[in-house]
């Protein structure tokens, strides 16, 4: 009598089935056939031989520390071991860096922040940033052979076909490689990008726009920010630098921006241009906390300065939602949390200019992430694009 020979998933077929649930965390069997786009029996057959060897096990669903939603479904879902690697995010802004690692379960490990000294080189701000991934491993146990590898963000465009980082006034990291830099230091695995937009994968892997495909990220910190998802695509345009939204003209002829036009959104709309508008309203300096309180206590000043923050912002975001048609406008940064009034006034300049159809898809949101967004969203830029991991070059030996 012939015995039927066993069935043996073939490597590559293994290797699908692994990114899909390095990069969605747990899923349900039926999740897993749609995402892989093969056959049931070959998902099944694989599934079967990586619990087999114990990289992969079947368990109820719980929520992940990340996501905002777990899928919260009775039935039985797939989880990675936790422990067959680890992923490191590292983001800079203009004033911070930022680390964290996740394992693969999309639990975060470790967090750590550091400060960075104003106006001082790249070269500087990479050793800070390597320093501060050394210690984030170590808190988070993680010896570097578990790491995939590093998503790192830096402020302004980036060109990530070339990784260059480029442009922008004050851009610290100008002409430099950041990602080449970083392998090299690091003897690590770097993906590139700019730091809103891993704001945004973020908010659209974790946050606020979990499962959306059409979403317009805007922040409004000490600068304008943006970021745009369309399709499910990230738009980064021919030099990465595609979604800077804060230099949409809203004003012609307006005050000058720090791009040296005039009108621009982050004229009014940025923490220093809002505290300005402030200062000359209310014939004396505030800060932010000082200003988000007195918003809090219903001063009509304060009331008022904001709404028109949030008019000016919507004006730039009514051509958005018109062009792109998005079905969600996540509003993200410390002004951010003046979302009671922000809100409804982007919403309502939204809908004052935008066209029916559009404006009727598209919700206003305050994002689900604080400072920690863009170091998160490196996580996330690593599962997703492990195929454009920088690979350090070996010492001679
Ligand atoms: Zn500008």
């Amino acid at each position: 009598m012939r015995r039927t020979q066993k069935f043996s998933p073939r490597p590559s077929n293994t290797a699908a089935v692994l990114r899909v649930l390095r990069e969605h965390g747990p899923m349900q069997r039926a999740e897993l056939v749609r995402q892989t786009g093969l056959a049931r029996a070959t998902v099944m057959a694989v599934v079967e031989q990586l619990v087999a060897l114990g990289t992969l096990q079947s368990a109820k669903p719980a929520a992940s520390p990340i996501a905002i939603r777990s899928p919260g479904r009775p039935a039985e879902v797939l989880v990675l071991d936790p422990d067959a690697g680890r992923v490191v995010g590292l983001a800079f802004t203009y004033h911070e860096v930022r680390a964290v690692v996740a394992n693969y379960a999309h639990t975060v490990l470790a967090e750590l922040a550091e400060p960075l000294p104003l106006e001082q080189n790249w070269q500087s701000d990479l050793e800070i940033g390597v320093e501060l991934v050394r210690r984030v491993l170590s808190a988070s146990h993680t010896d570097p052979s578990q790491v995939l590898g590093v998503g790192l963000g830096v402020p302004g465009p980036v060109d990530g076909r070339s990784g260059v980082s480029s442009a922008s006034s004050s851009n610290t990291w100008l002409g430099a490689v950041p990602a080449e830099e970083f392998a090299n230091q690091l003897a690590l695995p770097v993906v590139l990008d700019n730091s809103a937009r891993l704001s945004l994968l973020a908010e659209a892997r974790w946050g606020v726009a979990s499962g959306c495909h059409d979403v317009v990220y805007l922040k409004l910190s000490s600068g304008v920010g943006g970021g745009l998802l369309t399709d499910g695509v990230l738009l980064r345009g021919r030099a990465g630098a595609a979604g800077e939204l804060g230099h949409a003209c809203v004003e012609p002829g307006g005050r000058v921006c720090r791009c040296g036009r005039r009108g621009c959104l982050e004229a009014y709309a940025s923490i220093p241009a809002v505290l300005e508008t402030a200062h000359q309203s209310l014939g004396y300096q505030v800060e932010l906390d000082d200003l988000l309180e007195l918003a809090k206590s219903g001063d009509r000043i304060v009331e008022r300065i904001l709404a028109e923050v949030g008019q000016l912002v919507g004006t730039a975001a009514a051509d958005l939602v018109n062009l792109l048609n998005p079905e969600l406008l996540v509003v993200a940064g410390e002004l951010a949390r003046a979302k009671d009034i922000l809100l409804p006034a982007i919403a309502g300049a939204i809908s004052a200019q935008s066209l029916r159809l559009p404006r009727e898809c598209v919700e206003v949101v305050k994002a689900r992430y604080g400072p920690e967004a863009a170091a998160i969203g490196g996580v996330a830029l690593v599962l997703r694009e492990e195929e454009h991991l920088v690979m350090p070059v070996e010492e001679a030996a």
